[in-house]
């Protein structure tokens, strides 16, 4: 009797605790970057944050029969976005805009905003993304700060450029956002990929976190949106451009802004604490990441 009573109580603690996790997906496949070193130190971030279940989708090659890929999407709460490549089929992205629709969490990475310039769906759902063609304009504006506020800038141009790779300093501009509250107002950022010119159309966005692109490396001189949360239909997505590879990843900025923008993404809350290795507004800090 008392070894059954004991047998179900830890059965029922292991239930909890599993229960306890959000059941996240990542998706790769295809990058311009390095997803096949990315994508196991995004899965350990995550999984350290205590928070989340991670499954990794890996889409065809280059090439390859994309017919072959469908993930599903219905069984996560989460879905973060390591791709950028070519199409998905047309019923995966109808799939996908569905359950973000209907509330799903998803968190785009870095050149995850460079992908599907085709798919409205995913434009709206990451409000602004840059390269493959994309233009800026009435309708796909520039989101930028300036003079304290959001504005949208129609000017027309490429969409998409960065200088060389170098620390930054990033500035948050909604301090009250789940994903930032208790962060500090400015921080250091590791050698990273400064994105400028992201358009899109810019719909139901809140930037959250803004740096400064340097004319001096080949900047516009803009406070440019590092980290977003976009509202589509029910669900909620954290669209970080930060970064470009491991290195940027380690940073610890990156790190929790992506512990804590996953977790407000799927569960509209956040939880996690600001640990005290996060960086300052002259210091940058860094964490091994080791998968
Ligand atoms: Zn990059």
């Amino acid at each position: 009797m008392g070894y059954l009573r004991g047998t179900a109580l830890l059965l029922l603690a292991v239930a909890t605790t599993c229960g306890a996790q959000t059941k996240a997906l990542i998706i790769d496949g295809q990058n311009n970057h390095a997803w096949q070193q990315t994508t196991p130190v995004l899965k350990k971030i995550l999984e350290d944050s205590g928070k989340f279940k991670v499954d990794v989708a890996t889409s065809p090659a280059k090439g390859g029969d994309m017919s072959t890929f469908h993930p599903d999407f219905s069984t996560y709460s989460l879905v973060v976005s390591n791709y950028n490549g070519e199409a998905w089929p047309a019923e995966v992205n109808a799939a996908f805009e569905k359950w973000v629709k209907q509330g799903g969490g998803l968190v785009a990475v870095h050149a995850a905003d460079n992908a599907f310039r085709k798919w409205t769906g995913y434009q709206e759902m990451l409000a602004v993304g840059g390269w493959g063609g994309r233009q800026s304009g009435p309708g796909t504006p520039m989101a930028r700060w300036r003079d304290g506020r959001q504005v949208m800038d129609t000017d027309e141009g490429p969409c998409g450029r960065h200088g060389a790779r170098k620390p930054f300093a990033v500035t948050m501009r909604d301090p009250e956002h789940p994903v930032a509250k208790g962060l500090p107002p400015v921080w250091m950022h590791a050698a990273d990929e400064l994105y400028n010119h992201l358009c899109g159309p810019a719909q139901n966005l809140t930037i959250l976190g803004t740096a400064f692109s340097d004319p001096e490396n080949r900047g516009t001189g803009e406070q440019e949106p590092m980290l977003m949360s976009i509202q589509y239909g029910k669900g909620r997505v954290f669209h970080t451009t930060l970064g470009h590879d491991v290195a940027a990843m380690q940073d610890v900025g990156f790190i929790v802004t992506l512990q804590r923008g996953a977790e407000w993404a799927a569960t509209g809350k956040v939880t996690l604490p600001v640990p005290p290795d996060f960086p300052t507004a002259t210091e940058v800090k860094v964490r091994q990441v080791v998968p």
